[in-house]
């Protein structure tokens, strides 16, 4: 059940309605947000919630039976937009396009993309500069010098900034010089990390585990709002299966899932998800089509030169036309 408090409930309002609920055998979560105060109850007992109700302090009450709660669509049926200010925005209407490098790797590279964006009206750059990789001996990364660096030249520009955050200790680092962080699908069930980016005021897109269920990608983002932020993105990028035809099995089926059992919007990850370079719009298409408020990409000037992840980059070549065919496809499906 998730109670909605009133934006002005003093603490002995919060602790009646607590008492209440405890009494009705009820645990009580107090979760306090940049939108709203909430009290998470978790129990079993079924009771007529107008014995609630009439307590000063609630603005609303909603039962909500799913194991995740603050992120289900069952109390919250307006979809869910991120705002990264000057008219940038994920979810709600239209489709987001966010492309980029794999990694950053240096100056030239990123000015070429940032004209490449710009070229495309494309307003959020993806790139990582702290890379998780499968081999220690791999590029790693350009670190904080490189997303700064990064930073000053995106602002220029008007491009907004998504990138990669591994562990707790890169948070305040990289806090003002990103506009979304992202959360790696290796990363996807570090509460710890989960739990301090509850607390800051940024949007955070998390990605679906390696091996994840829907349902706990939908309590990895419950994790990071009960702790106090709401500003979220799920991101469907393919999974571990048996099928060794491609890097991973892009779960289309997710998107539509998603959809329906959340109000964050969703984006899909195409580069990731089928991990072959010319395939990856045909996939990044589907997705579109199949309901994603945004899609996120990996391109490259030059991508057999990418320090990562070249075999499924697009050259900007094939990135403008995909852009295109993503903006069409989008349209072909609004009613
Ligand atoms: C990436 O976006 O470059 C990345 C490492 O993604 P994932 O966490 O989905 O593997
Ligand atoms: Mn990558």
């Amino acid at each position: 059940m998730i109670i909605e408090l009133k934006p002005n409930v003093d603490s002995n309002q919060q602790q009646s309605i607590i008492e209440k609920i405890t009494a009705l055998g009820y645990k009580s979560m107090p979760v306090a947000t940049q939108r709203s105060k909430y009290l998470v109850a978790i129990g079993k007992k079924e009771f007529d919630i107008r014995t609630i109700g009439h307590l000063s302090g609630i603005a609303d009450i909603h039962r909500v039976p799913d194991e995740y709660k603050l992120v289900s669509k069952k109390w919250k049926v307006a979809p869910t937009v991120i705002d990264l200010g000057d008219g940038v925005t994920i979810g709600g209407n239209g489709l987001a396009i966010m492309a980029g490098p794999c990694s950053i790797e240096n100056e030239k590279q990123i000015e070429q993309t940032i004209q490449h964006l710009v070229a495309n009206q494309v307003p959020i750059m993806r790139g990582g500069v702290f890379k998780p990789r499968s081999s220690p001996y791999a590029f790693r990364g350009l670190g904080i010098d490189g997303l700064k660096l990064w930073y000053e030249l995106a602002r220029k520009n008007g491009i907004k900034i998504i990138s990669e955050v591994m562990q707790v200790s890169q948070i305040e680092s990289m806090l003002p010089y990103v506009d979304v962080f992202q959360v790696g699908a290796r990363n996807t069930q570090n509460f710890n990390l989960l739990d301090e980016l509850g607390k800051v005021d940024k949007p955070v897109m998390i990605k679906r585990g390696i091996s994840g269920t829907i349902d706990e990608l939908l309590s990895s983002a419950e994790y990071v709002f009960s702790a106090g932020n709401e500003k979220l993105i799920l991101c469907e990028r393919g999974i571990r299966t048996y099928e060794k035809a491609s890097r991973n099995t892009m779960d289309i089926n997710a998107i539509p899932i998603l959809k329906a059992k959340s109000h964050l919007p969703v984006v899909a990850d195409p580069s990731h998800g089928i991990g072959i370079r010319e395939y990856v719009p045909q996939v990044a298409l589907a997705a579109t089509v199949a309901g994603a408020d945004g899609i996120i990409y990996e391109t490259h000037q030059k991508p057999e030169e990418a320090f990562s992840d070249g075999q499924q980059t697009l050259d900007f070549d094939e990135s403008s036309r995909l852009i295109k065919r993503l903006r069409a496809a989008y349209n072909l499906i609004q009613d």
